[in-house]
C-alpha cells in the first residue's frame, strides 16, 4: 500500500478547543468545521468535539446535512445562511441557526410560514467589505427580524478583517463601528474568530467562532502565551520510497530547479501535488525524516517529492517522513512553517489535502 496517510489527532483537536474556551471564559464557542472541517473530516472531528461544544458552525446547508445524517444534533449554524429561498424548510427541519447577509435572506425569512422561530445571526459589514448589512442599514432590519414571529436567539454577527495582524488600527475601527451597532440594539455579539479568540477579549461575544486553531494552527502574526499552547491535530506522514546518491551539481526533478552543491544523498517520498501538497514549495521548505529537520530539493511532482537526506544517515528505505504535524519522536513541523514556504496560509495547505491521502483518527493515544 502507498504510505501516505493523514493522521488526525482527536485529543489534540479537543485541547485546543478547551484552549478557545479559556481564552473566553463569558463566551460560548462555535466549533467552526466548514470545509470539510479544514480538510480533517468534517463528521468525525465533530463526534470527538460533541460532548463539549454547544454548537458546530459550517458555511452552507450541504455541510450541515452531511453532521445531521452523520447523527450530529448539536445546533448548527450557517455562516452564510440560505443559498436559495426553498433551503428556508430545511433549516426549519433540522434545526439549523441562519447568517442572515442580504436583504432576500430577511424577506424569505418574514414571509415564510415555520414550525418554529429561527435562531438568526444578522451579518453587519463593519469593514471586511464582503458580507454583511452596513452599519447604518443593520439597526431596521434588526427591529423588523426582532419583531418577527420566525426569528428567536438574534445575535448581531461581524468578521474582522485584520484581527491576525500586530498592526491593531483597522481592527479597533471594526470593534468601534460594532461596539456601538451593539449598545444602540443592545444585541448579543458574535465577532471573534480564531485570532479574536486568542487576542482580542474586547471581541469577545455571547458566542465565538473559533475555527483554524482548533486546527493547530497559530493565525496571530506574532505568537502569544495561548497561540504556542495549541498542537498540531494533522500529521501528513509518508515514507521514503528510494535513495540516490548524486555527484556535485547534478540536478533533481522537472527543470533540474536544485542543483547538488556537493555529493548529497536524495530520498524520493511519496507525497505530491496530486495528493494536495503544494507545489509551489521552494527548495528549502522543511520536512522531517526519522523525525529529523531536512529540506525539499527539486520541484514537487504528482505523486512524489525529493529531500536532501545527506546530513540524516539513519534515513533509509521506508523511514518516516512528515510534510507536517508531528513525528514520532516528538518533533514537530508546524503547518504554519510550510505554508510560509509554499507563499501561502496553512488554511490551503490543510483542506488542500485530497482523498487520495486517507485520514486515520487517533484518540486516547490509539
Ligand atoms: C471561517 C469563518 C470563521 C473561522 O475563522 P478562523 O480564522 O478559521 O478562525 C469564523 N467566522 C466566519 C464567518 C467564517 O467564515
Amino acid at each position: 500500500m502507498r504510505p501516505l496517510e493523514a493522521h488526525i489527532d482527536l485529543d489534540a483537536l479537543r485541547h485546543n478547543y478547551q484552549l478557545a474556551c479559556r481564552c473566553a471564559p463569558q463566551s460560548r464557542s462555535v466549533a467552526v468545521v466548514k470545509a470539510d472541517a479544514y480538510g480533517h473530516g468534517a463528521l468525525a472531528c465533530a463526534q470527538a468535539l460533541e460532548s463539549q461544544v454547544p454548537a458546530f458552525a459550517v458555511a452552507c446547508i450541504e455541510e450541515a446535512m452531511v453532521l445531521r445524517q452523520g447523527g450530529i444534533t448539536r445546533p448548527i449554524v450557517l455562516l452564510e445562511g440560505i443559498f436559495s429561498a426553498d433551503e428556508l424548510a430545511l433549516v426549519d427541519i433540522h434545526d439549523f441557526w441562519m447568517a442572515v447577509h442580504h436583504q432576500w435572506q430577511v424577506d424569505v425569512l418574514l414571509t415564510a410560514s415555520l414550525r418554529k422561530p429561527i435562531p438568526v445571526w444578522l451579518k453587519v459589514d463593519s469593514g471586511m467589505h464582503r458580507l454583511g448589512f452596513a452599519p447604518e442599514e443593520a439597526a431596521a432590519i434588526w427591529r423588523q427580524l426582532q419583531a418577527s414571529a420566525n426569528v428567536t436567539a438574534l445575535h448581531l454577527m461581524s468578521h474582522f478583517a485584520t484581527a491576525d495582524a500586530r498592526d491593531d488600527r483597522y481592527f479597533k475601527q471594526q470593534m468601534g463601528q460594532l461596539q456601538s451597532l451593539a449598545r444602540e440594539l443592545r444585541a448579543p455579539l458574535s465577532l471573534a474568530n480564531s485570532p479574536a479568540t486568542l487576542a482580542w477579549s474586547v471581541a469577545h461575544g455571547d458566542w465565538n467562532r473559533p475555527g483554524v486553531m482548533l486546527y493547530g494552527s497559530d493565525p496571530l502574526e506574532v505568537a502569544n502565551d495561548v497561540s504556542r499552547q495549541l498542537l498540531p491535530v494533522m500529521t501528513l506522514r509518508s515514507e521514503i520510497i528510494a535513495l540516490r546518491e548524486l555527484r556535485e551539481g547534478e540536478p533533481v526533478g522537472y527543470s533540474g530547479r536544485w542543483r547538488a552543491p556537493r555529493r548529497s544523498r536524495i530520498a524520493v517520498v511519496a507525497c505530491g501535488y496530486g495528493d494536495g501538497y503544494d507545489r509551489h514549495a521552494i527548495d528549502g521548505t522543511p520536512v522531517l525524516v526519522n523525525g529529523q529537520r531536512c529540506t525539499i530539493a527539486g520541484k514537487v511532482s504528482m505523486d512524489m517529492l525529493t529531500v536532501d537526506v545527506t546530513d540524516v544517515p539513519t534515513a533509509e528505505l521506508g523511514s518516516e517522513v512528515v510534510l507536517w504535524g508531528k513525528a514520532s519522536n516528538g518533533a514537530v513541523l508546524p503547518v504554519d512553517e510550510v505554508a510560509r514556504y509554499c507563499d501561502t496560509i496553512s488554511y490551503t495547505l490543510l483542506t488542500g489535502v485530497l482523498p487520495r491521502a486517507p485520514r486515520r483518527y487517533h484518540s486516547g493515544s490509539a
